[in-house]
């Protein structure tokens, strides 16, 4: 007989270990699949610290803070199957059927909700592009963290790092920590795609240069990268003929973005966002498939693991909620315009509003003394300003919508726009508004 669950989550990386966590605390019969031989995802290869700010208020390094949701996970009821990787999902009058593929061959087990914490991949030198030879040497950042931090093996020894997001810039650090030469951050936009404190503490702590509007054109080299050739980029991105310099290097380190994994999701039929490559979800991280839930890395790319567990926690309590009982979901919608990158959730299950809703969103560019505003059908309902937003700083917002008598087919926009001096001072706006936050 096929073993049945309430919630089966997917992905043991932090967002999985909330979830598993959150839904067990709600009684459900939980089980955790992982592929890999561990819990604990990414964070067991990120040996830095940094991790833990916001929801411990401590500095951890990744495997710290994985530990801490483990030995909780050995105190609960959830079960836990690692060595473990889903193959694949079918939707089942009742919920749905996994199939497993493990050391023992392909188990079939059931359940009634699923949560997908099946995290992100990297980009690889083949989806952006660059022409040559694809010999030896070409790594994404977090394989050569994995190399390096892992296996304990030096990938390289004189490299340039291609994209300057968080991976590439926490890999700078490590790789010239461990003694290698790092000659550059080489990026095509006209700032850095990480966090400015990595930005700081990675690259300028240790003197390694950032050089930006510049990207890798060529790879040189038979069997292992001997050279690449950098040239500058124009606005839209594109190579400027002419300005091509080749360097002399053993290892081409990439980090030039993430992508959420849902292959699954797709299989499912569950609707992706345009912008995050995540599934659209409501609230409580309910994908537009009724009990298919999704959260962490896997819905969108999160530069904080506290948000990661947050939204773990969300997705769990809701798939052991809809285990129990499903009611069917009435949407208003969130749509934000041109000026932002992107919001989660997209839906709001107007069915099962709790106070407050957590928003997150990412402007398109840098912008300074903004306000952010939201409105109801066209009406402001809300606004907060902000000093400074940058698209590689993920905001967190929370919201009241439940007292805002949100209806099925409302929309609910959000926007950015530049503040002027001349607009109202920060005593009137206290003054005159409960729910406006003000600059501080
Ligand atoms: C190099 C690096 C540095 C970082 N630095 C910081 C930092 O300093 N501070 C901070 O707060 N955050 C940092 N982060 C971000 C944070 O670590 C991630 O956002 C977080 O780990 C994502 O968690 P997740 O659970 O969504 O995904 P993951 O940690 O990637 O976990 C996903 C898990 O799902 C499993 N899986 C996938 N598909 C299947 C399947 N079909 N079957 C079974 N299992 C499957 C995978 O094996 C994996 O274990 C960093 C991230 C990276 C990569």
């Amino acid at each position: 007989m096929k073993a049945s669950y309430d919630v089966a989550v997917i992905g043991g990386g932090p967002a999985g270990l909330a979830a598993a966590l959150a839904a067990d605390g709600r009684g459900a019969k939980t089980l955790l699949i992982e592929r890999g031989a561990n819990l604990g995802g990414i964070l067991k290869q990120c040996i830095h610290n940094g991790f833990g700010l916001v929801r411990f208020g401590e500095s951890l390094t990744g495997p710290e803070y994985a530990h801490r949701f483990i030995s909780q996970l050995r105190e609960s009821g959830v079960e836990t199957a690692t060595l473990t990787f889903v193959s694949k999902i079918e939707k089942r009058p009742e919920g749905f059927e996994l199939s497993l593929v493990n050391r023992d061959g392909v188990i079939k087990t059931e359940c009634k909700s699923i949560v997908l914490a099946c995290g992100c991949r990297e980009r690889t030198s083949r989806q952006i592009g660059i022409h040559g030879r694809h010999s030896a040497g070409i790594f994404t950042a977090g394989t050569a963290q994995y190399y390096t931090n892992i296996l304990g093996k030096m990938p390289t020894k004189r490299c340039v790092i291609l994209g300057s997001g968080d991976i590439g810039l926490i890999m700078a650090r490590r790789l010239k920590l461990e003694g290698a030469e790092v000659l550059g951050v080489y990026e095509a936009k006209p700032a850095a795609s990480g966090l400015t404190r990595n930005v700081y503490q990675c690259l300028e702590d240790l003197d390694i240069p950032l050089y930006t509007r510049r990207t890798v054109t060529r790879v040189f080299g038979e069997g292992r990268v001997n050279a690449i050739e950098i040239s500058e980029v124009d606005e839209n991105m594109i190579p400027i003929h002419g300005t091509e310099e080749r360097i002399r290097c053993d290892a081409l380190i990439l980090s030039v973005g993430l992508i959420p994994e849902n292959e699954l999701a797709e299989s499912l039929g569950v609707p992706l966002d345009a912008h995050t490559r995540g599934p659209i979800t409501d609230q409580n991280c309910m994908t537009m498939v009724d009990g298919v839930f999704c959260c962490g890395n896997a819905l969108h790319v999160n530069d904080l693991v506290d948000y990661v567990s947050d939204s773990g926690e969300i997705a769990g309590r809701a798939a052991a909620r809809w285990a129990d009982d499903s009611e069917e979901r009435f949407f208003a919608e969130l749509r934000a315009d041109g000026s932002l990158l992107y919001i989660v959730p997209r839906k709001l299950n107007i069915n099962d509003l709790a106070s407050p809703t957590i928003i997150y969103f990412r402007s398109r560019t840098d912008m300074e003394k903004t306000r952010l505003t939201v409105t109801l059908n066209g009406s402001e309902i809300f606004t907060k300003m902000y000093l400074r937003l940058r698209p590689p700083e993920m905001e967190r917002l929370k919201l009241d919508l439940k007292s805002m008598n949100v209806k099925r087919g409302d929309i609910i926009g959000f926007s950015l726009s530049p503040v002027y001096s001349n607009e109202r001072t920060r005593s009137e706006v206290r003054e005159n508004s409960s729910d406006m936050e003000v600059l501080e």
